[in-house]
């Protein structure tokens, strides 16, 4: 889960980490009466989950509680690399000095934590990461010990910061790990006129797995889900990613629910999202993975593809009946049901015989005959002029390490 960015502030804050005053406002009016409070001009920024926004347009320096609140009214107004901009942070402007950047990051790939650093942070650090490597130092942190005072003042000194900056590395550590992230990342930590360190921005993710033991998150703080659907899957214990195209997915099992993204998109059509139902999945889980689906305006056909193991094909198809039951059904739906109790399985939906439910035997046959009908779909929309239903609002997950 990617927290805002006035999210990281606060657990910066939290941690001993120097960071300006700030408050976060829905509203111009509010932001006018901010900015009165945090002495006239402020930074204006847009809070959300992407980098760049500095480059968009999402910061902006106000002259004036005035100013703050035109250009608070503009960015409300604003999408940022399709993300809707709901709310704004103002700061107290500083005078900066210097850029520096830091990180740390969990390194899939090298199974370790890694610490990453540069002198030239900023919005211009993708670039500089690319074009002169040297300039980014990479150095990996062993999680038994984590960062010491010796390993700190290492990290400053390879990345050419100033020593100070060994301070702000230790305790951006203790957010690593007693918060439970997989990366937090400062840039800029700016180094004001005056001499200060400051981390100006902040990007933090935090491990969904450390759930369980972060009561903290449950409430307000950590608004993980983009939008309503995610809400409700959430709400309703279903493993279920928002996609953007027109074919609704079920399966069970994560491994086969991605293959079937795959088989959907070679045959040309485009996954409307992931929805695994998981390992014995009761009738009512089907049920409600259904009706979810089925709910999502961009969805014009759903593929249900089942190979039951520990999930037996008849509770799958009694869930199948149940939704049917439950919510008006006007999309077709596509059943591939293979493996434990398969037989049975399509004999409950054959006897029910909806007209919009048809059954399949092959998952590629399921997926080609899902890709057909969400084609004819669209193909009818466009020609009666249907609006096409507006794209979600669904923050991607950030891939990169460096995103400014
Ligand atoms: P990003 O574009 O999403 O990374 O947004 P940032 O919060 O990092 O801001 C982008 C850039 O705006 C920073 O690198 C700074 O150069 C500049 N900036 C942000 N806050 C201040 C401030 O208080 N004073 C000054 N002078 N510049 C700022
Ligand atoms: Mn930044």
């Amino acid at each position: 889960m990617d927290l805002y960015e006035h999210q990281a502030r606060e657990l910066f804050k939290v941690h001993g980490i120097p960071v300006p005053d700030a408050a976060v406002v829905a509203t111009p009016r509010e932001a006018r009466a901010a900015a009165e409070l945090l002495g006239g001009r402020a930074v204006v920024k847009a809070q959300v989950k992407t980098g760049g926004r500095g480059r968009a347009g999402g910061v902006k320096l106000a002259a004036g509680p005035e100013a703050a609140e035109l250009i608070t009214r503009r960015m409300l107004a604003m999408h940022i690399k399709g993300h809707p901009v709901r709310k704004v942070m103002l700061a107290r402007p500083v005078d900066i000095a210097d850029e520096y950047y830091v990180s740390y990051v969990l390194d899939r790939a090298a199974g370790a934590f890694v610490a990453i650093a540069s002198a030239e942070g900023g919005t211009e650090i993708e670039e500089t990461a690319a074009t002169r490597p040297d300039a980014v130092v990479r150095i990996p942190v062993d999680p038994a010990e984590g960062v010491t005072a010796a390993g700190a003042t290492e990290i400053a000194r390879a990345a050419g910061l100033p020593a100070e900056a060994a301070g702000v590395l230790q305790r951006l550590w203790q957010v690593m790990v007693r918060e439970d992230a997989l990366l937090v990342e400062v840039n800029p930590l700016a180094k004001t006129t005056a001499g200060r360190l400051l981390a100006l921005d902040g990007k933090v993710t935090l491990d969904d797995n450390a759930r369980f033991r972060q009561s903290r998150w449950g409430a307000g703080e950590g608004d993980p889900h983009g939008g309503p659907l995610e809400a409700a899957a959430a709400a309703g214990g279903l493993n279920y990613v928002r996609l953007d195209g027109q074919v609704g997915v079920i399966g069970n099992g994560a491994g086969l629910v991605m293959s079937t993204l795959d088989v959907v998109a070679g045959c040309g059509a485009r996954p409307a999202d992931f929805l695994d139902i998981g390992g014995g999945a009761s009738a009512r889980v089907m049920a409600d993975a259904l009706a979810l689906v089925l709910s999502d305006p961009q969805v014009k056909s759903v593929l249900v593809n089942v190979f039951g193991g520990i999930t037996a094909c008849d509770a799958v198809a009694e869930g199948i009946v149940r939704a049917l039951e439950s919510v008006a059904v006007t999309k077709p739906i596509v059943v591939r049901l293979d493996g434990n109790s398969a037989a049975k399985g399509r004999a409950v939906l054959d006897r029910r015989a909806h007209p919009l439910v048809q059954q399949v035997t092959t998952m590629d046959g399921a997926a080609r005959k899902a890709a057909d009908l969400a084609a004819a779909a669209t193909a009818s929309d466009a020609a009666s002029g249907t609006r096409a239903d507006a794209p979600a609002d669904v923050h991607s997950v950030i891939h990169t390490d460096l995103g400014a």
